[in-house]
């Protein structure tokens, strides 16, 4: 095989560790080696951005292939090639019609033309409209720096010779509390408890003498606070006059309804948090917000992975339940829902059967017991029980099916408006509500496998991830603390209260980054010996006799976890006693 190389570094990454064009040079010729490729040329583009179209070296790389010196071009990752995925595809397309192949080194996966490519590829276009948000805010910081601000300062800054600045105490603080909400999964009022424990001043607290804790409105307004992401607007909202029923008193009150942007006054401060963590806080605020209020108030102490748990079939999260008999389960909603109701949403009805709420929690918390107290190991196994070419089959398999159907539905919409007999029209009306529906549950069970693979792909970055960082000899030490006496931490994470364990759950799955764990039957894919003589419809039919599964779709954090970790309560895991 005869190889040229592609490295790319956009301006912003040359200073950044391992996105060097050294780095990427190292890695193409130390790949060629291993499989004993010849190695041509390097064409490099340094110092252009991953949307930008215009660069030289790939260009010309383009031109020389069609003299067909190689016919293999050989680069890092995905978006080496580019962030946008329209021009990858087009490199990629005219590469194919050359008959020279790609290679992608750190996700070999998408070497098969097609579908992976589409995945990865839109995830670093989504990556790129990141940073474009972030230099552009921060340019515009720049332009129009005010140092004016109206009312209070928000916590964690403060004002030196008429200039806002950062306070470093306080700033720490709220690092600790974002820490706290978005990697440990506290809820809003147990940070408040542990600051008010720790005896950590409040904000403000030398002019407000009639409250002396923390309360969860505190940091409820400090995490909605966009300030700390480095630019609000203030008085973007219209006021309203209200009367407070208690004391019959007006006051005056924000209302949802915005002002003209031309009134609105922009603020800039110096920035404390990125956008993206900033937008993770927002949404884990909606995701609480969504949760249905005192559901079978009394059962507080069951349904650990209630947050996380979501039907494999329909994608809708689980709702608890507590029968007849007193039993508690997890089930769909679509499941055990009235037929007006299914008919009115235009759905089918579910066939996920319950699935008993100690065994599920159970379940998952073994998972992440074992995820938690040894993470590399835990993603080595799961590597190798993961057949990422079967997903990506499934994915292949019902984007075919989705298409049939939404070819079919078009169909179905010119015959109803073609035709003008009104009895033949309401048939063609109630063929295309059915096609509708099925169309819909496909383009569900699409959407969770898409999931899935794009999770699997993380988690194999993610393995890398922590074979490096055991390498590195610091963090050796300090994992080497952690999981010194592992069976010790199995032990100790079985035994922390029910609230401490269904937070770490929901730490470790983390629903606001999209992890969840899928519930379904299994198939005769899941449990049958010998899988090549079974036809491929029976194959993939679900057989709820035989139990759940629980896929977990979630990547594994190493620096979540540690962070998870952290907040245990060490004294009491150190003086936990070791099993045997
Ligand atoms: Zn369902």
């Amino acid at each position: 095989m005869k190889v040229v190389g592609y490295c790319r570094v956009s301006t912003q990454e040359q200073a950044v560790n391992g996105t060097s064009i050294e780095t990427q040079k190292l890695h193409i010729q130390n790949e060629c080696k291993k499989l004993g490729y010849q190695l041509i040329e390097i064409y490099i583009d340094g110092g252009v951005s991953g949307n930008d179209g215009n660069r030289f070296a790939l260009n010309r790389l383009l031109e020389d292939a069609k003299f067909k010196t190689f016919n293999c071009v050989m680069f890092t990752k995905p978006d080496r090639l580019s962030r946008n995925l329209g021009y990858s595809i087009n490199v990629v397309k005219s590469l194919e019609q050359l008959q020279v192949k790609i290679h992608c080194i750190e996700q070999p996966i998408i070497n098969k033309p097609g579908l992976m490519f589409n995945i990865l590829g839109s995830f670093a276009e989504h990556e790129r409209d990141m940073i474009k948000e972030r230099t552009d805010s921060g340019r515009k910081a720049k332009w129009k720096s005010e140092s004016s601000v109206i009312g209070s300062l928000p916590f964690g800054y403060k004002k030196v010779n008429g200039k806002v600045e950062i306070d470093d105490l306080n700033s720490l603080i709220y690092n600790r509390i974002v820490n706290m909400y978005l990697n440990q999964n506290y809820s809003m009022k147990d940070i408040a408890v542990k600051l008010t424990a720790e005896g950590i001043p409040l904000p403000g607290a030398s002019n407000n003498k009639h409250s002396n804790s923390w309360s969860s409105t505190t940091i409820s307004d400090i995490l909605k606070n966009d300030s700390y992401t480095g630019i609000t607007y203030q008085n973007k909202y219209v006021f309203e006059s209200r009367k407070s029923k208690k004391t019959n008193k007006s006051y005056y009150a924000a209302t949802n309804v915005e002002k003209d942007k031309s009134e609105w006054i922009k603020r800039t401060y110096p920035k404390l948090i990125d956008q993206d963590r900033f937008d993770k806080i927002q949404k884990r605020i909606s995701l609480q917000k969504k949760k249905p209020k005192k559901q079978h108030s009394g059962l507080n102490e069951h349904f650990m992975a209630d947050n996380t748990l979501y039907c494999g079939y329909c994608g809708t999260r689980l709702r608890k339940l507590k029968t007849n008999e007193g039993k508690l389960k997890y089930t769909c909603h679509w499941a055990y829902t009235t037929k007006t109701d299914l008919f009115l949403s235009n759905r089918n009805k579910c066939i996920l059967k319950p699935i008993d709420a100690k065994e599920a929690d159970d379940r998952i918390f073994d998972e992440i017991t074992e995820i938690i107290s040894d993470p590399g190991h835990f993603a080595q196994e799961w590597l190798r029980d993961t057949n990422i070419d079967e997903l990506s089959d499934k994915v292949n398999r019902l984007n075919k099916i989705e298409n049939n159907l939404r070819n079919a539905l078009l169909d179905g919409f010119r015959l109803v408006q073609e035709s003008d007999n009104p009895e033949i029209k309401q048939i063609y009306k109630d063929a295309l509500r059915n096609k509708e529906q099925e169309f819909s549950e496909v383009q569900n069970s699409l959407k969770n496998a898409n999931n899935e693979l794009f999770f699997a792909v993380n988690k194999v970055n993610h393995l890398a991830e922590f074979q490096s960082a055991l390498e590195d000899a610091a963090k050796r030490d300090k994992i080497g603390i952690y999981f010194s006496a592992k069976a010790q931490f199995k032990t100790f994470l079985c035994n922390l209260p029910f609230q401490e364990k269904k937070r770490i759950v929901g730490a470790v799955v983390s629903p606001e980054d999209g992890g969840k764990y899928l519930v379904r039957h299994p198939t005769l894919n899941d449990i049958a010996d010998d899988t090549d003589s079974i036809p491929e419809d029976e194959l993939y039919t679900s057989l709820p006799a035989k139990g759940h599964i629980l896929d977990g779709i979630f990547s594994i954090d190493l620096n979540r976890i540690q962070s998870i970790i952290s907040s245990l309560n060490y004294m009491e895991l150190l003086s936990s006693a070791v099993p045997g």
